[in-house]
Formats: structure tokens, sequence, C-alpha cells
């Protein structure tokens, strides 16, 4: 379970105002709530808290009115008194995660604990047809917002590009040109009305594991997005690593071969440039056309899947393709373990179905290359989240918020605790 420490959003870093006691003290409580799956009696709250008894009665009688908590059944208190448990009602709530990737495009609705309710995903040319994947974007949200069966808290968005502080809603130009004049952002909330947030693909893959993957517990661990595109989210001391501009995380236009094939950045030799699954399967479309016989899994042409199916079935060329891009991943991992030093990497995206096949050039290029001091003990992980995990990311993202700031959550649902959260 991910425990969320209510230490961490401390008054001073709330936007609650510090004269509105009640409401930093419903925020508090609900926190404490939402953390403890097992639920808490009264007089847990009041030890976890340090609030009077008095007071955590009258807020606890304002958030059962709001339906985000429940009475659940009795147990022996500490002093053996039986005490009633209270539970935070996962169910009163919902959150909608997107991951728009370069090449389709993946949704989630999920409850207050981010499990997942509903997903769906498409193959879509996002990169190049902006019109096109905002009709979709826009068809699947109406869609997703009218099946939620408890109010939509907000919206959360992962982007295949890094996202500038002071243009939160505006992609690389660089990187997605056709996208330079769409603020993504501005256009979902318009079309929604509701909160939207969005974020880079990589750092709410390393939310997602921070919260509900392989990074629980974890406080320096850094996710590696490896797909069309090549990312990192950083977290650095619990918190995701952001950079002056926002921008950090930028591993895969990191230079591996500086003589190397032009990156779609204008670069040469970037990571992305060798193991992105672009010019992946191009170098798997170029070695297929040197052999006498095209082989299986190059008909008519090279795909992900198909290339990872004939590594693991043992065709040559196929292994050295892959085990080649587990060398350069290797490589550049290094590089981030010796700058930063996290104590795990996780990685995700559609290679990483290749397993050992990856992974294991990948960790002998790291014994080769990364300082010991930097590589002892760091472990190299494959994500087990799903498929969705950046969909899930954003999702979360919208849950970190609320629960930072509950008014959103309260609003609409009783006068009493509305009125006090104001
Ligand atoms: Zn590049």
């Amino acid at each position: 379970m991910f425990v969320y420490s209510p230490n961490k959003q401390s008054l001073a870093e709330s936007p609650v105002r510090p004269d509105d006691v009640r409401a930093h003290n419903s925020a508090l409580l609900l926190r404490l709530l939402w953390a403890d799956e097992e639920g808490s009696a009264r007089v847990d709250l009041a030890r976890q808290s340090g609030l009077s008894r008095a007071t955590i009665s009258a807020i606890v009688g304002d958030l059962l009115e709001t339906g985000l908590v429940q009475e659940g059944a009795q147990r022996a208190s500490r002093g053996g008194r039986p005490a009633t448990v209270l539970r935070f009602h996962d169910g009163a709530g919902t959150l909608i995660g997107v991951e728009l990737g370069a090449s389709h495009i993946s949704i989630v609705r999920t409850d207050l604990r981010c499990t997942i309710l509903d997903s769906f995903a498409q193959d879509h040319d996002v990169q190049g047809d902006p019109v096109g994947a905002l009709a979709l974007l826009g068809a699947l949200l109406d869609r997703f917002c009218a099946a939620a069966e408890a109010p939509v808290l907000g919206i959360g968005l992962g982007v295949p590009s890094p996202l500038r502080r002071d243009q939160p809603g505006r992609m690389s130009a660089n990187l997605l040109p056709r996208w330079a004049d769409i603020d993504l952002l501005a256009w979902t909330e318009a079309r929604c009305g509701l909160p939207v947030r969005m974020d880079n693909d990589a750092n709410l893959g390393a939310l997602a594991e921070h919260w509900w993957g392989a990074g629980r517990g974890i406080a320096d661990f850094a996710y590696v997005k490896v797909a069309t595109g090549v990312g990192a989210g950083v977290i650095i001391a619990g918190d995701i690593y952001r950079g002056a501009g926002g921008v950090a995380g930028e591993i895969g236009h990191t230079a591996i071969d500086p003589e190397g094939p032009r990156c779609r950045c204008g670069l040469k030799g970037c990571l992305e440039a060798l193991v992105g699954t672009q010019y992946l399967l191009e170098r798997a479309t170029e070695r297929a056309a040197c052999g006498k016989d095209r082989p299986r899994w190059a008909q008519p042409h090279p795909s992900l899947a198909g290339l990872i199916a004939a590594a693991r079935a043992g065709d040559p060329a196929a292994t050295e393709l892959i085990s080649t891009t587990g060398h350069w991943l290797g490589i550049a991992v290094s590089n981030l373990l010796n700058l930063v030093n996290p104590s795990r990497i996780v990685l995700g995206g559609r290679l990483t179905a290749a397993g050992d096949l990856l992974l294991t050039p990948l960790r002998a290029a790291l014994d080769q290359r990364a300082l010991w001091t930097s590589a002892e003990g760091a472990e190299v992980v494959i994500s087990s989240l799903p498929q969705e995990a950046v969909a899930l990311g954003a999702a979360t993202l919208v849950l970190q918020d609320a629960l930072s700031d509950p008014r959103p959550l309260l609003a609409g649902r009783s006068s009493t605790a509305v009125s006090a959260a104001r």
C-alpha cells in the first residue's frame, strides 16, 4: 500500500489559507483516512493528528455527510472500548487518466484508489495528425466521463514531450512540430469543463511506479520509458525532479554516438535515434533487406511485437537487434546512474516485452561502464504495471492534487463541509 505522507504536504505548502483552520483539519483527516485502507477509529485519528476528540467528531460528521468517508463495523480500541471504524470511500469520485503517445491514445477511468474500472486504447498517428487525435481524444473523454458513476474530479494527460514550466499546455515544437500552435491543456479544459493536469509521459510513469509499482517506498529511483520516444522520469527524495525549466529527464536526447543516425530532434546519435521503436524498426527493415531470404518476422513489414517474438524464438538477426538495443540502453542507464545515483531503474514501454533478451546486454553494459559507487546496489527491473502505466500516472496526478487540497473533492457534496473548506 502506498502511504501518503501528510507531513510532505504540510500546511505551509498547502494552498489552504492558514486562518481557515477547519478546512486544514478536514484535509488532514481526509488524508489520514485515505492512507489507512484498514480504516481508523476516531480515537486513532485523534492520536495521529493531535486534534481534540471534539474537533475530530465535528469534522468526521461533515466528512460522513459528503459520502467521502463511511462508517464500518465496530472493533476494540486500544482502551478496550468498542469503536466504529471509519473508511475513505474509494468509490466516491472518479479520475480520468489519458496517455497521448506518439502513435496511440490510451485512457483509463479509475476510482479514488486508482483502481482501473475501464480502459481503452487505440492506435493513431498522434504525432502527425493533431486534428484527428483531438477528435479521438474528445470522443473518448466524452465517453469515459459520461460512464462515470461518481463525480469526475479531473483529467490527467500524459504527453510524449517535455513540458516547459512556463508553457504547461504546449508540447515541444522541435519534437512535435504539428502541435506547435495547440495548447492541449486549455483545449481539454474548455472541452470538458473539468480541472486538467498535464505532464510528460515518463514523469507520469515514474509517478505511477512510485505510488503503485516498483518504486513504492523508494525515495530515489528513475523510470525509463522506451517506446517511439525515449524519456526518463527521475524521482529524487520522493518527488519528480523537473529541473530549472521543467524539462529534466530527456535521456532520449542524450548522445550515445555523436556520429550516429540523425534524431527527430535534429541532433545526431541520440539514444532515441538508436533504441526508439521507429528507429529500431528502420534498422530491422535494413537488416531484413540485406539477407537473401526476407525473415518471416519482417513480412510484410517488421513490427516490434514480431521482432520480439522472433528473438524469443531464437532468430539470430532479431536477437542481435534486441541485444544491441539493450547495450545502448545500458550505456544511457549507466550515465543516469553515475549522475543521479538512484537505487533502482524501472524500465517501461513496449520494448520491455523482450525481457532478459534486453536486460542481459543492458546489465553487461552497466557492469562495464557505471562507476562501482553508483552501480553497486542499483537494480534494473522491468515495470510490473499494466500497459496503461502512463494513463494510470495521469490519474494519480489528479488524485495527488485532490489529497493535497481536497476542496474540489468536497465541493457540492455537503453544505457544511463545503463551507468549512472555503
Ligand atoms: Zn534527439
